[in-house]
């Protein structure tokens, strides 16, 4: 399973963004107690993988393995984390559209206002009226850039 440190100032919740290596929708979340970005779901393997078979036995191991987290999978990271930063309200309105599930909790979207949020009807309780219409605005856009992808 993927995951790395992202920012303090990242809200914990659901993010998806266009894969910065290829360009498809790929799904991350931060847990509420732990400044780390998953890849979400659990089982996803979304950017650069190595396998054991590739990784040198013996004293080339150690070297291997250090620059292949600098070269490889760091950029990787910095890439998803650039990439969540530069709209995280966008991002999570994505995950909100691509998977019909609530940005905050992941819990599944089942009514129709609460798929206009992107946000089901516990979550939004600490939102105001100029909130809301914020979220169904940004969602009606990424909602129509959902369905153009599919
Ligand atoms: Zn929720």
């Amino acid at each position: 399973m993927k995951q790395f440190a992202c920012p303090e100032e990242l809200a914990p919740g659901y993010y998806s963004i266009q894969d910065p290596y290829d360009g498809s929708v790929t799904h991350w979340y931060r847990p509420e107690h732990h400044a780390v970005l998953k890849a979400w779901p659990a089982k996803a393997n979304p950017g650069p993988s190595l396998l054991r078979k590739d990784v040198p036995k013996g004293d080339d191991r150690i070297p291997f393995l250090r620059a292949w987290s600098d070269n490889v999978a760091t950029p990787y990271a910095e890439a998803v984390r650039t990439a969540i930063l530069t709209d995280p309200i966008e991002a999570s309105s994505r995950f909100a559209a691509f998977c019909a599930r609530c940005w905050m909790c992941g819990k599944t979207l089942t009514d129709r206002t609460s798929k206009c949020y992107g946000v089901g009807p516990d979550c939004r309780r600490s939102f105001d009226d100029e909130d809301l219409a914020f979220l169904a605005s940004v969602m009606s856009k990424t909602i129509a850039e959902a369905e153009d992808a599919a």
